[in-house]
């Protein structure tokens, strides 16, 4: 998520044409939550909107169906539950998955801010605090790590959000997000007791 948030710009139109993703540079972010507070709000759920409302590209099209409707269906990415809306999914995935999980605070890019190690994408940081490193997670819970401007965590949730619905549409589950230079041992199947 290093590249700039293509989707997100096109719906928050040119305050943010031309900038980085936060992860990179908060710096410009920040200066437009600032000079533009009113507008910021419904910016951000203009685009969360867009990115949970955008058809899946893989849907056929109207031709294809033989102009039959195609029904629609929004599955968790985090398990096997299907749903009838995106909303329905949504809070699904608050609710048992902890989508709001207390440890995006302290995550702004790719690397723990605990262990300093990279797991690729923020969401797999996030993971990893919450469920994969006791370490981590006691180092999060004694708030000895800064916190992330609420600005910056709105526009970074975005981004989480829609890497993950756009992993969906194309077929891949978020576990098949890009590989952590971390060796394997240390995400998936090992002791989180004694990692570091
Ligand atoms: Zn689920
Ligand atoms: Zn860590």
């Amino acid at each position: 998520m290093v590249a700039r948030p293509a989707i997100f710009c096109q719906v928050m139109s040119d305050k943010v044409e031309g900038m980085v993703s936060p992860s990179v540079d908060l710096e410009p972010w920040e200066r437009v939550w600032r000079e533009h507070r009113v507008a910021w709000k419904s910016m951000v759920k203009m685009f969360l909107a867009h990115v949970a409302s955008a058809p899946p590209v893989s849907r056929p099209s109207r031709s294809e169906a033989g102009f039959q409707p195609v029904p629609r269906s929004w599955p968790c990415d985090e398990c096997t539950s299907v749903f009838a809306s995106s909303k329905a999914m949504w809070s699904h995935k608050m609710a048992k998955h902890g989508h709001r999980n207390k440890y995006r605070l302290f995550v702004v890019g790719v690397v723990c801010p605990s262990c300093q190690v990279s797991f690729g994408t923020r969401a797999r940081v996030i993971d990893h605090i919450a469920h994969r490193c006791k370490k981590c997670k006691l180092v999060a819970d004694s708030g000895s790590l800064p916190q992330v401007p609420e600005a910056i965590l709105q526009v970074l949730d975005a981004e989480t959000q829609a890497a993950r619905v756009s992993a969906r549409k194309r077929g891949e589950s978020h576990l098949l997000a890009p590989r952590p230079s971390a060796p394997a041992s240390l995400l998936v199947g090992a002791p989180a007791v004694g990692l570091h």
